[in-house]
């Protein structure tokens, strides 16, 4: 005989319209009238079946309290129900009241610790694994366990934040941007959706699952409902409708007569959800002027940016990274945004120019030698692979400085990603040349900077 729990959650009203048994809902609605006798019936069912109701596990959830109803007793067999204030029913919390808020809160917590077991592993950011290799790893394990069951909810915009904030904090954190990094750039540069577009894609396959199943109720509360009901209404069918439109893709009655198999429309949901977000992420972007050397025709969801995709999975390199990344995004040296302002000071080194990223890289008199010695290997690598006539052209006219800055901190403005083998290689050189450079001038400021400083101690 085996052992099984039922969640009961009651939604009530003055005249208890509506009743959810997690389990048997759609079955017993059609037949009773009265929310005892549905117990009753469960009760003997699990008896005919030799199965029992776990008696202590098995709760009543009111929504909405009845003064009416406060002296109801709902009873399992002749043993009573407790009435409680929550329950966790298919790893979703049941609640009487803000049940998506406290779901997400819930979800936040259990992907935070998951997070945390994975420092062992060096999904850390600094010090750690590369940042496209942490990436992929909390991908598989911390985002299931930081959506699973959300995607049957009804998120508000609140609670879509809270998620988004936890899910921006990580990959921040992987990548080691500071907090004034442009959120855009932070999931552009790894690649990686926002959590919004992760839950509008788990919805999206459970309404292929729903569409794929044979259950008769299901697809008549889908018909009634995406008909029917709404866009402000809390149903799930007008959710996924507004989506499917949103992301051009077939409506509910098109995908009824001609449903595509699972793998053709996994990737339409993908290629369209990642369509759009790079859109509207780019157009973020845009105006950001920390962003002057990034090349955003390049960035898009599901690739990673050369800054990461070259790294090795070395910790020098990825210290190195680190660094290229920040003057890539415009922040750098470090300090330099104040209250959100940015303050540009002159250079601590040559005290000629103000310290901009184009004096850091491209001018600073203190810095010639190294520049000097990096240059030359690329110089001598780029004429090697794209013809002596690349570098006459590209660098050697009156805008060449900036030229030369973009393509220290932005391969891709030169050497696009979507080509063939022989690019990819190139690309992955000139990277590892430029990172080693960013790095060097990196380490020659700060300890120029500690010598001053311990000079005047
Ligand atoms: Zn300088």
């Amino acid at each position: 005989m085996s052992i099984e729990r039922i969640a009961v959650i009651l939604r009530s009203s003055n005249s208890l319209k509506r009743f959810k048994a997690a389990d048997e809902k759609s079955k017993f609605r059609p037949y009773f009238k009265s929310y005892g006798a549905m117990l009753n019936v469960a009760h003997s069912y699990a008896c005919r079946h030799r199965y029992i109701i776990h008696p202590e596990k098995s709760v009543v959830i009111t929504k909405q309290k009845v003064k009416t109803e406060d002296n109801l007793i709902w009873k399992l067999g002749d043993e009573p129900i407790a009435i409680a204030e929550e329950t966790t029913h298919l790893g979703l919390l049941r609640c009487t009241r803000r049940e998506p808020r406290q779901n997400v809160t819930h979800k936040i917590s259990t992907a935070r610790r998951t997070l945390y077991s994975l420092l062992n592993v060096g999904c850390h950011g600094l010090n750690g694994l590369n940042p496209k290799t942490s990436t992929k790893i909390y991908q598989v394990y911390v985002i299931p366990r930081l959506l699973s069951g959300l995607e049957t909810m009804h998120l508000h915009k609140g609670d879509i934040e809270e998620l988004e904030l936890f899910h921006r904090k990580t990959l921040r954190s992987i990548q080691s941007l500071p907090m004034c990094a442009a959120s855009a750039a932070v999931h552009l540069l790894i690649g990686l959706l926002p959590i919004e577009a992760e839950i509008h894609k788990r919805q999206l396959s459970l309404l292929y699952s729903i569409l794929r199943s044979e259950n008769e109720t299901l697809m008549q509360i889908m018909n009634r409902q995406s008909n029917v009901l709404e866009y402000t209404t809390e149903s799930f069918f007008t959710k996924v409708r507004e989506l499917l439109e949103r992301y051009n893709l077939p409506d509910i009655p098109s995908l009824q007569t001609n449903l595509p198999t699972k793998n053709i429309w996994k990737n339409m949901v993908k290629r369209s959800v990642s369509e759009h977000w790079t859109t509207i992420l780019r157009a973020d972007l845009e105006y950001k002027s920390t962003l002057k050397f990034c090349e955003k025709t390049q960035l898009q969801i599901g690739k990673t940016h050369p800054v990461w995709d070259t790294v090795d999975s070395c910790t020098l390199d990825v210290k190195r990274s680190i660094v290229k990344a920040r003057m890539l995004t415009g922040l750098y040296p470090p300090g330099r945004f104040v209250r959100g302002q940015d303050v540009v000071d002159l250079c601590p080194l040559c005290k000629l120019e103000k310290e901009d990223i184009c004096h850091i890289i491209g001018r600073c008199s203190e810095t010639l030698p190294i520049r000097s010695e990096y240059i030359q290997e690329l110089r001598a690598l780029l004429d090697t692979q794209l013809g002596l006539s690349f570098w006459t052209e590209k660098f050697l006219n009156i805008t060449s400085q900036e030229s030369l800055v973009k393509l220290v901190l932005d391969s891709s403005f030169f050497i696009p990603c979507r080509v063939g083998k022989k690019y990819r290689d190139l690309r992955h050189r000139v990277e590892s040349i430029t990172r080693k450079l960013c790095h060097r001038l990196h380490l020659h400021r700060t300890n120029k900077l500690q010598m001053a400083t311990s000079a005047v101690n």
